[in-house]
């Protein structure tokens, strides 16, 4: 988390559904978003496990409906949470995986690969698709990557964020800062619109995501961009419409056949997927089919929807975004009307419902669409990273200011009132100093609790942490002790409490709250990481002998048919040939995926020296 690693650093924004990577490119003054090796400009953030490899992004998600229960997609749902929490319980009904409660009620998520039962936390299954973005980089600019910014949407917590450090850090990345999302996409909106915001402009995000929503209402001068608050949710997405329209069809579906398929992973992945289709569909056209052969039990799904009947299952989602937008320009204090530019973030954003609501919530106000919902993320995170690494001149110099997205505050007894030491929507970094009173005469010690949110009873807020603070001289109550809230500028933060008298002193600071892994556990994943990595190798090394030996088949067998290649070769060499063809037929037939890759390799060099012994006489002949 430091400059000490000098060199290029890339913008990752790590989506729900889809992550996206950018680089500054200095030489050519402008942002690349780099294309993975399907050509694609985002990539599924989807990890699958198979008995023989492990996959990542497009792979990992084509083959999502034959292999449900290992294919892991909502990493990012369940980063910084609790295996408890309502929001986890209500997800893991639909998600074909298995999620179970872990150590300190950390939700895991289990898999089978290679054979065996695989335990994986949500940090990891992200460091997965972290290091799948960075290797995407590093193919494209020809050289290793190690710093990076990360983006998070605005609305993630203290825990989330740091979890999304420790992913990076699994991924071997140094993770320069994290950057909320709606913040990044303004700073991709600002540089596209350098002259029009010489002037003060009140910029407004919204941020449909796959997962999350988030918005920002931003002041753009000229190089400097000020958050003044932001709102959102970090459960509500393109997925959450998706689950809607896959409900309605599941109620379809049994009504029309008699059978419930809500229980079959299977099926449920393979409506869904026809669902999204369907979803993307009417953003632009008014009806839209969903076709699924043979859904279950060999019964076929044809049906379709209207884009009003779409408006109408998710109308209450769309109005919980609306609603959200209003509590942002509360929270900033602005009226509607100063709001110059409304930009539109995030995939979900092209849902017409959602921009005419928009619409009509800013009276009629033109929405801009001139930036691509999908890559404006991850292109000013790769702004950001660059003004963050050294010795590289060619750069906006840009002056970015955030803010927090929820209050902190104490507690000096669990159950009481939540004293607030930093409002949300304040400016980071930032430090504050609260003095807690003694409650006691003589009191000699003091429970602090530190919590996030916006309820006034501590406990209907979540609970960051807590210590203990002791060895206080007797004194009546109302002695001081200071608490001291420090917010980094990844919005991450630290509490100590002091306690001054003739002094004696007393510090203690947060620095791993209860549900961050530890380093240890960090090093193993990191480990692990590896091992994952070195099987990823080998697995495509496989592949690549695999490939070679069918090629060499094709060719011998082809050289073989001519008559004069034929003639020339005496009855031994041909026998060899044949039997060296069988071997490498039936090593490429043979279902025995454990067959070492050496010998795939060793068939393979024996074929290609009869090739070209086959060529050599080809060529005398
Ligand atoms: P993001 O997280 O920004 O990559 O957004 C991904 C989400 O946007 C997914 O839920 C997609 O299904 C959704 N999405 C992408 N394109 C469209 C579209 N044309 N209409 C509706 N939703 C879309």
């Amino acid at each position: 988390m430091a400059k000490e690693d000098q060199g290029l650093a890339i913008g990752i924004d790590l989506g729900t559904t889809y992550s996206c990577v950018a680089v500054l490119q200095e030489h050519l003054n402008r942002v690349e978003i780099i294309h993975n090796d399907q050509g694609d400009n985002t990539t599924p953030s989807c990890v699958a496990f198979t008995d023989h490899e492990r996959m990542i992004g497009n792979t990992a998600k084509n083959q999502a409906a034959t292999n449900p229960q290992n294919t892991v997609f909502d990493a990012k749902r369940l980063i910084g949470r609790k295996y408890s929490d309502d929001i986890v319980q209500k997800d893991k009904m639909l998600w074909p995986f298995k999620v179970i409660a872990g150590a300190d009620d950390k939700p895991i998520i289990v898999v089978q690969y290679k054979g065996e039962e695989k335990q994986l936390c949500a940090e990891e299954v992200s460091s997965m698709i972290l290091g799948k973005m960075r290797g995407i980089a590093e193919a494209f600019l020809e050289k290793p990557v190690k710093n990076a910014v990360v983006t998070v949407p605005a609305y993630f917590n203290d825990s989330q964020r740091k979890a999304t450090i420790d992913a990076g850090a699994i991924a071997g990345l140094n993770v320069v800062r994290i950057i909320s999302e709606p913040t990044a996409a303004a700073i991709a909106y600002g540089l596209d619109r350098r002259n029009s915001c010489v002037e003060k402009r009140n910029i407004f995000v919204f941020d449909l995501g796959g997962g999350t929503f988030d918005v920002s209402l931003l002041t753009i001068k000229d190089k400097n961009y000020h958050v003044k608050a932001t709102a959102g949710n970090s459960h509500l997405g393109g997925e959450d419409i998706d689950n809607k329209m896959v409900k309605y069809f599941v109620k379809e579906f049994k009504r029309k056949n008699k059978v419930d398929i809500s229980d079959n992973p299977r099926a449920l992945r393979r409506l869904r997927t026809a669902c999204e289709r369907a979803k993307r569909t009417l953003s632009f056209a008014i009806t839209s089919n969903v076709e699924v052969d043979a859904l279950f039990q060999g019964i076929d799904f044809y049906s379709s929807m209207t884009r009003a009947r779409f408006e109408e299952i998710n109308l209450e989602l769309f109005e919980e975004c609306m609603e959200t937008v209003e509590r942002c320009l509360t929270d900033a204090k602005m009226e509607k009307s100063s709001v110059h530019d409304v930009v539109l973030v995030g995939g979900s954003s092209r849902i017409p419902k959602v921009q005419q609501l928009l619409q009509d919530f800013f009276i009629g106000q033109d929405l801009c669409k001139s930036i691509n919902p999908d890559e404006a993320v991850a292109y000013g995170a790769a702004v950001q990273a660059t003004l963050l690494s050294e010795g590289i001149k060619n750069v906006p110099d840009l002056v970015i200011l955030d803010v927090t997205p929820l209050s902190l505050g104490i507690s000096a007894n669990v159950g009481k009132l939540m004293s607030v030491v930093i409002p949300k929507n304040t400016t980071i970094p930032v430090k504050r100093t609260h003095v807690y009173k003694t409650l006691h005469d003589n009191q000699s010690a003091v429970d602090i609790c530190v919590y996030e949110g916006e309820r006034t009873r501590a406990c209907d807020n979540n609970l960051l942490g807590f210590f203990k603070l002791r060895g206080f001289p007797r004194a009546p109550r109302g002695h001081p002790v200071d608490v001291t809230f420090v917010i980094d500028e990844n919005g991450i933060l630290s509490v100590s409490a002091e306690e001054k008298t003739t002094g004696n002193k007393n510090k203690i600071t947060i620095t791993n709250d209860k549900d961050r892994l530890f380093t240890k556990e960090i090093e193993r994943m990191i480990q692990e990481a590896e091992i994952y990595k070195d099987e990823d190798k080998k697995f495509l090394r496989k592949g690549r002998a695999k490939n070679g030996l069918d090629d060499c088949i094709y060719k011998i067998r082809k050289a073989l048919k001519k008559d004069d290649i034929n003639s020339l070769l005496c009855s031994k060499e041909k026998k060899d040939i044949c039997s060296a063809i069988n071997r490498a037929t039936n090593l490429l037939d043979g279902t025995n995926e454990k067959d070492d890759t050496v010998v795939f390799e060793d068939c393979l060099s024996e074929l290609q020296s009869m090739l070209e012994r086959l060529k050599a006489v080809d060529q005398n002949a």
